[in-house]
């Protein structure tokens, strides 16, 4: 074990929530875990009840954002043990997103065992309804107190536990994007491959109009043509064109989704034509103009899969498979759900499991 010092709780929540109506990441758990980074190494390991953090007014993240996050899940299962699914990517993923934004990196070793040991203080938070789970959110933050812009010296990990239901209010029904006109989300070169903080804090103004128009969330184009087709706000996106099951490329302005790649692995395992390569919205519009728009989703740690039934562009309007979810939507929700909660085999060695 790795020094990790834990103090329980004297007075446990859990009995205050209703866990037949969880909505995302609004109840936390009783515990949660910290670490600091200083002279040079991250010390002090610690799980301790969930609680309030004291911060000087001059902390450098609440100025500057050099602050990674990321988001998984643990599971349920019918035997009484704990799936995670593919944690391993979520510490490479965030180590990436560190170098990026100049934050120290975590050890494969330390992030797992933190997060074993948080969630086996927590067990008893785990939704056991299907569809429910455990969403882990690790993060960390700058913590020098200073007004110039430099990195800090000193950082915070974190993870906290939040037992959630559905992402979206429609469930697995189709939800509605609009593509934004004005805005974008991502260049190359920029952070928009990095999970950091500001990227989210860019993307509220257009999210918020959007939703005042009715749609569910934005879809961004790409940042210097406006042209090809990025991503949905928190999910990847892929299209099925005559078969073809379509997502656009990770050339630097893309968040590497965990679900997209497994999305990617499933479909080509079952003999479908998969192709990563950049899709404008002409193309979209002219397919779907053609009748050769099957199906759209997003994918995502939050909501898995998510049927798209419409997209607005400009004027024009896209309507998908009457607003159904479509097959392979459908196939590859059961297939990864079922894996996660362990009704399914797992042989890609994708879950990590608590016993
Ligand atoms: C986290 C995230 C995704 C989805 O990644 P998963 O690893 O599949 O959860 C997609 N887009 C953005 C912008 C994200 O932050």
């Amino acid at each position: 074990m790795s020094g990790i010092k834990i103090t329980k709780t004297q007075n446990s929540h859990i009995s205050e929530v209703n866990f037949d109506t969880l909505g995302f990441g609004e109840v936390f758990t009783d515990h949660m875990f910290s670490m600091d980074y200083e002279n040079g190494k991250w010390v002090n390991p610690r799980i301790e009840p969930y609680g309030k953090i004291e911060f000087e007014p001059a902390m450098c993240t609440l100025h500057y954002a050099q602050a990674v996050f990321e988001g998984l899940k643990a599971f349920h299962t019918k035997d009484g043990s704990i799936n995670i699914f593919r944690p391993e990517k979520n510490l490479e993923r965030m180590n990436r997103s560190d170098v990026r934004m100049c934050i120290p990196e975590i050890d494969l070793d330390m992030f797992m065992d933190a997060m074993t040991e948080l969630i086996k203080q927590d067990r008893d938070w785990i939704p056991t309804s299907k569809g429910y789970s455990l969403y882990i959110r690790p993060f960390i933050f700058g913590t020098e107190n200073f007004l110039g812009v430099h990195p800090s010296s000193t950082y915070r990990f974190m993870i906290i536990l939040s037992p959630v239901g559905a992402y979206y209010k429609e469930g697995f029904n189709p939800v509605s994007l609009l593509v934004p006109d004005e805005y974008v989300r991502a260049v190359k070169g920029g952070v928009g491959e990095a999970k950091t903080a500001g990227n989210y804090a860019a993307s509220l103004l257009p999210a918020k109009i959007a939703q005042e128009k009715g749609f569910t969330q934005v879809l961004w184009l790409d940042g210097e043509q406006h042209k090809y087709i990025d991503e949905v706000g928190t999910m990847n996106i892929f299209f099925v064109i005559d078969d073809v099951v379509i997502t656009p490329p990770l050339e630097g302005s893309i968040l590497p989704g965990i679900t997209r790649e497994t999305a990617l692995q499933l479909t080509k395992s079952w003999g479908m034509d998969v192709q990563e390569k950049r899709i404008s919205i002409d193309e979209v519009i002219e397919a779907n103009k053609q009748g050769r728009l099957q199906e759209v989703f997003g994918t995502g740690t939050a909501a898995v899969i998510s049927p798209v039934g419409e997209i607005q562009y400009k004027d024009t309007n896209i309507n998908i498979n009457d607003g159904e979810v479509g097959p392979i939507a459908n196939r590859l929700y059961n297939e990864i759900t079922g894996i996660q909660y362990g009704e399914i085999p797992d042989t890609n060695g994708w879950i990590y499991k608590i016993p």
